[in-house]
C-alpha cells in the first residue's frame, strides 16, 4: 500500500496493456508468443452469453451492452456514447467488416471540404500486416472485384459470404447498370460447404450485436482467448485505468494506476501500452496531469484528444412494397463513389448493407407512438443500407475533460457535401434498379445521419506523426515525450478514409507488435 492507499502490485511486468479492442487484444495475441510477462488490464469483463446477446430489444433500445456514463457534446449537453466495455472492445458487437484503406488515402487527398492529410507511412508498408490481420481475423472475401481494391500479395484467407436471392438480385441489376458491387470481407466464421461443421449459422443478429455462438472473429475470440492460454500472460477483469505517473526524469512511467473491482491498485512495467480506444485512450493522457506534464501526460504538442474523426455514417432503410425475406443481409459493398462522381471530381464515400433490421431495431429511433405492426412491416419490406464518407480531421473536433474528470466530446460535421451527394446518388440509383420490385410509385427511403452519441468508428485524438510539435506518437506508436509510453488502438490515425476501420488498427497492432519485441530483445 502506498501513502495514497493504493494496493501496490508486487510483481512488475514486461508490458502492460489498457484495453482488449482491436488494437489491445491484437497486441495481445502478437506479443504472448514472446514469453514477456504480460499484464492486461481491462475495465470491462468477458460479455455475458446470454439469450439477450440475440434479443434486439434488449441491445438496441434498452442498450443492455452500452456504458451508462454521461459525455458532454459540443453543445454542453449530456448524452450516452454508443459504446460499451467488454472484452474485445467494441469488436464484440461489430460487422466484422474488415476494409484495408486504399493506396491512397495513405496519401495527402484533396476533398472540396479540405485536406485528408498524408500518413507518414505507406500502403506497402502496412501490407504485409493487413494480410496477417486478415489471417488472424480469419476474413472471408474475394479479391479482384472491388474496383477501388488496393494492391494485395495473397488471396484472402476464406472465400466470400454468398448473397442471398433478394441481394443477389440487386448486385446483378447494379452490375447490368455498369456498377461494381462485391461481396464484403467478414470477420465470421463461416464454412458454407460443411454447414454442420460451421461455427456461424448466420443469422440476422450480427451486425451491432454480440455472437451468442462466438462465430465472429472478435477481439475476444481471436486475441485475447488464444494469448491467455500462453502461461506467461494475465488478464485483469473488472480494471479501469484511471492514470499513468511519470518517474521523475518525467520520460518514463513509473506507475499504472486503476480501479479494480473498485479498489485502487498500482502497477509497474517497463513498457506500457494504452489501447483503450480513441476517447479513452486520449481521457487516460488528459487525466494524468502532472507537474512534469501540466496538461496531461505526452501532449506537449497539445495535440492529445484533438483531430477526433468518425466517419460520417449514416443509415437507410430502402422501403418497398415487396417484401425483403433476407436473413443475413450484411454481404453487398460498393466503392463506385469512394474517389468521386459524374460533376464531383472529390472524394465521396462508401455504401455496404447493414445487418437487417428488425421492429427492435428500427423501434430504437422510431417515435414512442409508433405502433409496432407499423414497425414491423416497415423491417420486413426494407433494404438496409449504411454510408461511410470521411471525416476530415479538425483541432477542435476533440476530447477533453473538465475538472471534475468529466469526458467532453466536442465533435461537428463541418464538412459534408460530399456524405448528402452519396446519400443522394444512392437514393437515385436504388430507385432505378429496384423499380420494377415495388407496387407503390416511389418507393419510400428514410435516412439517419448518425450524431455526436455515434463513437462507433473513434479514431484520430493522438495521431502518428514525424514531427513531435505537431503529433502524439511517433511512427511506432510510442508517445514523442514519454520513452516507455505507446499508443496502439484507433488513436493513430492522421486521417480516416472511408472505410470500416478495424482492419487497419489490427494491422497496426501487428505492425508495433514487431516492434516491441525487438525492443524488449
Ligand atoms: C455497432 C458497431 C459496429 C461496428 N462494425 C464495424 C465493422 O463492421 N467493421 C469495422 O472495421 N469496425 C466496426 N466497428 C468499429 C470497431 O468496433 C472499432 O473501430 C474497433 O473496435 C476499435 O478498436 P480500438 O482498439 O481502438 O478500441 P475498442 O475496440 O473500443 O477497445 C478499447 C478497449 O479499452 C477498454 N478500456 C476503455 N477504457 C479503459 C480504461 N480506462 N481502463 C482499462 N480498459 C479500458 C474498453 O473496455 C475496450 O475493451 C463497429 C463498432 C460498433 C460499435
Ligand atoms: S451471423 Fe454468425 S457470427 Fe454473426 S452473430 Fe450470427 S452466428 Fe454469430
Amino acid at each position: 500500500m502506498d501513502n495514497k492507499g493504493f494496493m501496490i502490485a508486487t510483481d512488475s511486468y514486461d508490458v502492460i496493456i489498457i484495453g482488449t479492442g482491436a488494437g489491445g487484444g491484437t497486441l495481445a495475441h502478437r506479443l504472448a508468443p514472446s514469453g514477456k510477462r504480460i499484464l492486461i488490464l481491462e475495465r470491462g469483463r468477458f460479455l455475458p452469453r446470454e439469450k439477450e446477446n440475440w434479443n434486439s430489444t434488449a441491445v438496441f433500445q434498452d442498450m443492455r451492452y452500452h456504458t451508462m456514463e454521461k459525455w458532454f457534446d459540443a453543445d454542453n449537453k449530456t448524452f450516452m456514447a454508443h459504446t460499451g466495455y467488454f472484452v474485445g472492445g467494441n469488436t464484440k458487437v461489430y460487422g466484422g467488416a474488415m476494409f484495408r484503406l486504399r493506396e491512397r488515402d495513405f496519401e495527402t487527398v484533396q476533398h472540396k471540404g479540405g485536406i485528408s492529410p498524408e500518413w507518414p507511412v505507406k500502403y506497402r508498408d502496412f501490407e504485409p500486416y493487413y494480410l496477417q490481420a486478415e489471417e488472424l481475423y480469419e476474413v472471408h472475401g474475394k479479391r479482384g472485384v472491388d474496383p477501388t481494391e488496393p494492391a494485395m500479395t495473397a488471396d484472402y484467407p476464406f472465400p466470400p459470404l454468398a448473397h442471398e436471392p433478394r441481394i443477389q438480385e440487386l448486385a446483378d441489376k447494379l452490375r447490368k447498370r455498369g456498377r461494381a458491387p462485391f461481396q464484403i470481407p467478414l470477420a465470421l466464421k463461416r464454412n458454407e460447404t460443411d454447414l454442420l461443421h460451421s461455427p456461424c449459422i448466420r443469422c440476422s443478429t450480427c451486425d451491432g450485436f454480440p455472437c451468442l455462438v462466438d462465430a465472429k472473429a472478435d477481439a475476444d475470440v481471436n486475441g485475447i482467448r488464444p494469448a491467455l492460454q500462453h502461461s506467461n500472460v494475465t488478464l485483469l477483469q473488472n480494471a479501469k485505468v484511471t492514470r499513468l505517473l511519470t518517474a521523475k526524469n518525467s520520460r518514463e512511467i513509473s506507475a499504472v494506476e486503476a480501479e479494480v473491482n473498485g479498489e485502487p491498485h498500482s502497477f509497474r512495467a517497463d513498457l506500457v501500452v494504452v489501447a483503450a480506444g480513441a476517447i479513452n485512450s486520449a481521457v487516460i493522457l488528459l487525466r494524468s496531469v502532472s507537474d512534469k506534464h501540466p496538461d496531461g501526460l505526452a501532449n506537449s504538442s497539445g495535440q492529445v484528444g484533438r483531430n477526433y474523426m468518425r466517419h460520417l455514417n449514416g443509415a437507410m432503410l430502402g422501403i418497398t412494397r415487396r417484401r425483403n425475406p433476407v436473413v443475413f443481409q450484411k454481404t453487398l459493398a460498393m466503392n463506385d463513389y469512394y474517389w468521386g462522381d459524374d460533376g464531383f471530381a472529390f472524394p465521396l464515400g462508401h455504401i455496404q448493407l447493414l445487418g437487417k433490421t428488425d421492429r427492435g431495431t428500427v423501434g430504437a429511433d422510431a417515435p414512442f407512438f409508433a405502433p409496432g405492426f407499423v414497425l414491423d412491416q416497415m423491417a420486413k419490406h426494407s433494404i438496409d443500407w449504411w454510408f461511410t464518407a470521411e471525416d476530415l480531421p479538425h483541432p477542435d473536433n476533440r476530447v477533453s475533460v473538465d475538472k471534475t474528470g468529466a469526458i467532453h466530446l466536442e465533435q461537428r460535421d463541418r464538412y459534408h457535401e460530399h456524405f448528402d451527394r452519396l446519400m443522394d446518388r444512392w437514393k437515385s440509383e436504388l430507385k432505378a434498379v429496384d423499380r420494377d420490385g415495388c407496387f407503390l410509385p416511389l418507393p419510400f427511403y428514410l435516412f439517419k445521419k448518425i450524431p455526436t452519441l455515434g463513437v462507433a468508428h473513434q479514431n484520430g485524438t493522438c495521431r502518428f506523426g514525424e514531427d513531435p510539435k505537431t503529433s502524439v506518437l511517433n511512427v511506432f506508436c510510442q508517445t514523442h515525450d514519454v520513452d516507455n509510453l505507446y499508443v496502439v488502438d484507433a488513436s493513430f490515425f492522421p486521417s480516416s478514409g472511408a472505410v470500416n476501420p478495424s482492419l487497419t488498427i489490427a494491422a497496426n497492432a501487428l505492425r508495433v507488435g514487431d516492434h516491441l519485441i525487438e525492443r524488449l530483445g
